[in-house]
């Protein structure tokens, strides 16, 4: 049979690293993670740091969560900690609580479901598609790619590899553990994760990969849109959003994912800009993304230099942003803050000295939509100009409302409506 390149089989016995092979110490790892690791090894069972946890280490970024695998069930799990809550009817899985909001998740090795393991009702399936315990190498094999399914086990160390993931670590490429055809049609989000990690860890995709995206990307459409949306908001907490959503573009899986969405450069590179904002610390917000997705399309349905008053221009921002709105379940709160981004868009582009300055420059979207213009205003190579007289208007305006009374310069005095003469009081009955 003809080795394939892209993707990882199953070797026969998994490439084990000692201790003194690899950099990962003890010390780099979260300690409430490592007393879980540490109890269940004291009673016997089998305990492994799992997932990107242990691809971080080894890379050198700090990960973002410490997950554990175990042989224990959820019950045996439950059992060793006080502090522990079972969780999720789909995938069950123990979280064990360390002060009021931390949470390590510990999961039980499982397998991928065989057909004849399902249950004669398709609408059980769900239950137990994932839900079948299973061997540490199974568990590995079930994984999405093979620098995802590396174990660091607590018992001597050592590093545990069933599926080549430390040679694609070296070599910096993301492969599918398996067949990236079938896995993308068992679940289709892969696709979409190929490309984040990818883009997060600056790792190539093999020509498989890529082809099996082109082959698939209409599955994407089926996945959930609740899924499809923590996926894209973690794109960009991550600040690969705008490089992920541009090679989804160009490798069609785009319009899939985001029902027939065509994003121009312009939208990419706007993107691009939010991920450097959150590069520089600021936290990433749907409506931010959501205005800065349809941005283009409004301006083309609303030319901003035309004179179109602010009623057309919401008008078009609500046609714009509710197929989207609507699919995604968003709430109307993030609906309401990226039309309030889109309309202040036009609003800024026309300049100073409009009516209706004052009000404009005291509401408080303002700074916001002054932010979001001078993003596009970056990405698109725009005068800067605009948006420092702005910042400059919104500057004065706020320094007016900081001044003490004494210091506010004096405006002239409205005058004050006569009194009208009292009517005489009816007499008391
Ligand atoms: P990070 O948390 O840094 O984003 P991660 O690798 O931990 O990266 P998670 O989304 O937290 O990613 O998932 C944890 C692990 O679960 C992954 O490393 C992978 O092994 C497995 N996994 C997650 N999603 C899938 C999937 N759709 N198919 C197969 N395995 C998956
Ligand atoms: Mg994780």
């Amino acid at each position: 049979m003809k080795k394939d390149p892209d993707t990882a089989s199953a070797p026969s016995l998994p490439v084990i690293l000692p201790r003194s092979d690899h950099t990962i110490s003890r010390n780099q790892i979260d300690p409430d993670s490592l007393k879980v690791l540490y109890r269940l090894h004291r009673h016997g069972f089998k305990a492994y740091l799992v997932g990107g946890s242990v691809r971080d280490l080894l890379l050198g970024r700090t990960p973002k969560d410490f997950d554990v695998g175990t042989d224990a069930t959820p019950n045996q799990v439950k059992k060793l900690f006080r502090n522990c809550f079972l969780v999720g009817r789909r995938f069950r899985l123990a979280h064990i609580r360390f002060g009021r909001d931390k949470v390590i998740e510990v999961a039980t090795f499982r397998r991928m479901a065989r057909p004849d393991d399902l249950p004669e009702d398709p609408a059980d399936h769900f239950l137990f598609t994932e839900n079948i315990f299973g061997t540490p190498e199974q568990d590995a094999f079930r994984r999405d790619f093979t620098v995802n399914a590396l174990f660091y086990d607590i018992s001597d160390f050592s590093i545990i590899d069933y599926v080549g993931g430390l040679k694609d670590l070296k070599t910096r490429h993301l492969r599918v553990i398996g067949d990236p055809l079938v896995r993308f049609t068992e679940d289709p989000v892969r696709m979409l994760r190929a490309l984040e990690f990818a883009a997060r860890l600056g790792f190539s995709l093999g020509e498989r990969v890529r082809e099996g995206i082109s082959l698939r990307a209409p599955l994407i459409a089926e996945a959930a849109p609740a899924r499809i949306r923590e996926e894209l908001m973690e794109l960009f907490r991550h600040r690969v959003g705008g490089t992920v959503l541009r090679n989804a573009q160009a490798m069609g899986l785009l319009p899939h994912l985001l029902a027939g969405f065509e994003g121009d450069d312009g939208t990419f590179d706007l993107l691009e800009r939010i991920d450097v904002r959150t590069a520089g610390g600021a936290p990433v917000e749907e409506h931010l993304v959501l205005a800065a997705l349809f941005l283009s399309r409004f301006r083309r349905a609303c030319p901003p230099e035309s004179e179109s008053t602010v009623n057309d221009a919401l008008r078009i921002a609500n046609l714009v942003l509710a197929p989207h709105c609507g699919y995604f379940r968003l709430s109307h709160g993030t609906r309401h803050l990226a039309r309030e981004l889109l309309v202040g868009f036009v609003r800024l582009v026309r300049g100073l000295g409009r009516r209706g300055e004052r009000r404009f420059l005291k509401h408080p979207m303002t700074p916001q939509v002054l932010e979001f213009y001078g993003l596009w205003a970056e990405a698109s190579g725009e005068d800067m100009t605009l948006v420092e007289d702005w910042q400059k208007a919104l500057d004065r305006s706020r320094e007016g409302e900081t001044k003490p009374a004494a210091e506010q310069p004096s405006r002239p005095r409205r005058r004050s409506r006569r009194r009208r003469p009292r009517r005489p009081k009816p007499p008391a009955s």
